[in-house]
């Protein structure tokens, strides 16, 4: 247990530091991150693609993949995180929005019904901002934007309720494709370091290119292949990276007297993160985490999913809660 608060507090630490590093860096940050995702698709399908059995599977499978990858990243960096001072927004009727399933029709007459219904989502209560004024709970001043973000998980670019998703989708697709890059590209690093010195590199892309783009593949598969466990697993717990933060906060202040901190937005693990990824059973098909489509959150960010029976969370007294001129200090 101790060991595992380490690790979340060495991540939290990370992640602030992290959250000063892109956002001085901002727009150069994103270009790099392009321009890398970029090369490492060209030397995946100049080198990698054409030597793979079986072709009709293959490629249509790595294309779906890399669509995947570049979509989600795309839609991290242009679709807003949703700050409180934003019109509620709605889904437009395009080819790049996932359909909703038809509600589940009436078995009998006059009865209609959809396992949705048993979810009970409730109104946020208010808390302020010194900076912003009134806003819903859930949401956190973002210091690199100066504004109040809807359910803000951390900036880099700027992550909220409206594509978190998005974020987590990428890089679990980046995640994919460098594992795929790492281990079916590993034939090639011997050809391209030219230790089988009978065989040519045909390829278009120059040696040194493809071995520095493997090298990057295999760090950021590891690395961030961490970093997508941990926010599962903070997403499994009904939590965003701040509130873990606080949640243990709260824990052992319950504890000191005796009680136990329930998080009221933890509706169990496969719950939250059906929730999450908005394929409850009031929401999309699981298919929509296969394909390069946007899907809405379950919320507009001012209502959530409360556990059955809870309309706070419990073991937290009035004026207990962290605000954010508190985590500001720290
Ligand atoms: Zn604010
Ligand atoms: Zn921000």
């Amino acid at each position: 247990m101790t060991c595992s608060r380490a690790v979340f507090r060495c991540f939290k630490s990370l992640e602030r530091l992290g959250d000063r590093i892109t956002g001085a860096a901002g727009p150069y940050f994103v270009g790099l991150a392009v321009i890398l995702i970029g090369i490492g698709t060209i030397c995946f399908f100049d080198v990698v693609l054409p030597g793979l059995q079986w072709p009709l599977i293959s490629w249509p499978l790595c294309i779906i993949i890399a669509l995947n990858l570049h979509m989600h990243y795309f839609y991290v960096c242009t679709v807003p995180p949703g700050f409180v001072e934003d019109p509620p927004r709605s889904v437009p009727e395009s080819f790049l929005w996932a359909k909703k399933p038809q509600k589940k029709r009436a078995l009998t007459s006059g009865v209609s019904w959809s396992a949705g219904d048993s979810v009970k989502i409730t109104k946020a209560e208010a808390s302020k901002c010194r900076k912003c004024g009134t806003r819903p709970e859930r949401t956190h001043h973002c210091r690199v934007c100066n504004r109040c973000v809807l359910k803000y998980d951390h900036h880099c670019p700027c992550v909220g309720v409206h594509n978190e998703r998005h974020f987590v989708l990428f890089m679990a697709y980046l995640v994919l494709s460098t594992f795929c890059f790492s281990t079916l590209g590993y034939p090639y690093i011997l050809d391209a370091l030219g230790v089988n010195y009978m065989r040519e590199w045909p390829h278009h892309v120059p040696e040194l290119a493809y071995i520095l783009t493997y090298i990057l593949s295999v760090v950021l598969c590891f690395a961030v292949g961490i970093m997508l466990s941990y926010h599962l697993w903070t997403i499994s717990k009904g939590e965003t990276t701040v509130e873990t933060h606080d949640h243990e906060h709260y824990s052992k202040l319950a504890n000191s007297r005796g009680e136990d901190f329930v998080n009221s937005y933890d509706l169990g693990k496969i719950m939250n993160l059906k929730l999450f990824f908005n394929i409850w059973e009031g929401g999309y098909s699981f298919t929509t985490l296969l394909l390069p489509l946007r899907v809405p959150p379950y919320t507009d960010g001012r209502h959530w999913a409360r556990r059955p029976g809870y309309e706070h969370h419990y073991g937290l007294k009035i004026g207990e809660e962290f605000t954010d001129e508190e985590d500001e200090e720290e």
